[in-house]
């Protein structure tokens, strides 16, 4: 079967809201992007080898991600008492990252190199070897979408999925590409 009919069958199983598949030569890259990680607004620059500047540069990320020609991108929706409910947000983020290896081993077992990109940070190791060592796990390393210099917003237009699911919700983004 193919990953587009596996995904399909799978999808309310697996707790995909939305997914689709995009040409990677159809993706647009931003600096913008990267400056906004710099600003640091979510505290992950510099912490980690998953978001800059431990990814490596932007043409280097561009050039990674150039060399896949597939792209899978799916979101999780969660609700949220209010705009303001960061607990939510959290919560919500914890439960895509327990629907996202789900979707991982399917494209795993159909694809022998793929790259996955999801929403900042990494917190897999309680204190991370950034920037003095290797990263221990690189296997289990998922960068940041950012970090690619990848607008989101526009990665979902172009992909025909929402980038926002209305009030009170939090959408959150994984990309597998192979
Ligand atoms: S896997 Fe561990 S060492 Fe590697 S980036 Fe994540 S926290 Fe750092």
């Amino acid at each position: 079967m193919i990953i587009q009919d596996i995904i399909d069958t799978r999808r309310e199983e697996l707790g995909i809201h939305q997914s689709a598949f995009v040409k990677t030569a159809d993706l647009r890259f931003s600096d913008g992007v990267r400056h906004l990680c710099e600003e640091n607004s979510c505290g992950q620059y510099g912490r980690t080898w998953a978001c800059p500047p431990g990814v490596g540069t932007l043409e280097e990320c561009k050039q990674q991600l150039l060399s896949y020609k597939n792209l899978f991108v799916f979101t999780t929706m969660h609700p949220l008492e209010d705009s303001f409910d960061v607990e939510g947000m959290a919560a919500g983020k914890e439960q895509h990252c327990e629907v996202r290896p789900q979707v991982v081993r399917l494209f795993r077992e159909q694809y022998e190199n793929i790259l996955v990109l999801s929403a900042g940070g990494c917190q897999l190791c309680p204190s991370c070897t950034y920037p003095d060592a290797p990263c221990r796990f690189p296997e289990k390393l998922i960068p940041s979408l950012s970090s690619y210099g990848i607008e989101v917003n526009r990665l979902a237009a172009k992909a025909g999925i929402n980038y926002i699911n209305g009030a009170n919700t939090v959408t959150y983004f994984t990309c597998i590409l192979y």
